[in-house]
């Protein structure tokens, strides 16, 4: 099994040590979930078996952020939150990247009070916002697609002195999609 089944054990592969780099990197994002309110649940669904971010190499969800190279913000962010979530995205390891799930993460939401931070953008660089109240797990899927496409095709994450953020807004789409897995109920 596996890819020597495929192709005699004596081939040589030649490449860009890049390209293998990125690849290896593409494939083992290890996220460091961040969910404070509902949107977790939806970020929890991505994880399940219907949606199985394991094909994406990410089925590790760890709580030690050296450990982590991919935060995703699910939720809320209390002003007595912020500095957790600043030192936590501060230990995570480099190259990192930051997800921000939800209208809450995003933009506060509708909780525009003094004790909510109002994007979480302002304290850490947000790379990917997936929009929703909640988002579906199949745009947080969209989001993460984003960044393997990014790492695949230029690598790192851009500096100008300091860490650049990607800033990509998935878009949300309404559309009626069939069920990814085919229901039977008896
Ligand atoms: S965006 Fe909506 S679902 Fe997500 S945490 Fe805020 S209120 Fe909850």
């Amino acid at each position: 099994m596996g890819i020597e089944s495929a192709l005699p054990n004596d081939w040589v592969l030649t490449t860009q040590f890049k390209r293998v780099i990125n690849w290896a990197r593409r494939n083992s994002m290890w996220p460091m979930p961040f969910a404070t309110a509902c949107c977790g649940i939806e970020l929890m669904a991505t994880a399940s078996s219907r949606y199985d971010v394991a094909r994406f190499g990410m089925e590790r969800m760890g709580f030690s952020p050296r450990q982590a190279d991919l935060m995703i913000v699910a939720g809320r962010v209390g002003v007595k939150m912020l500095p957790v979530l600043q030192r936590i995205y501060m230990q995570m390891t480099e190259p990192k990247w930051v997800i921000s799930m939800g209208a809450c993460a995003s933009t506060g939401g509708v909780f525009d009070t003094y004790a909510t931070v109002q994007g979480c953008d302002q304290f850490i660089p947000v790379d990917v916002y997936v929009p929703g109240c909640p988002p579906r797990p199949e745009q947080l899927l969209e989001g993460i697609m984003a960044i393997q496409r990014h790492i695949d095709q230029e690598g790192m994450p851009p500096t100008d002195g300091k860490r650049m953020p990607l800033g990509i807004v998935v878009q949300p789409n309404q559309a009626l999609r069939p069920q990814p897995v085919g229901l039977t109920i008896s």
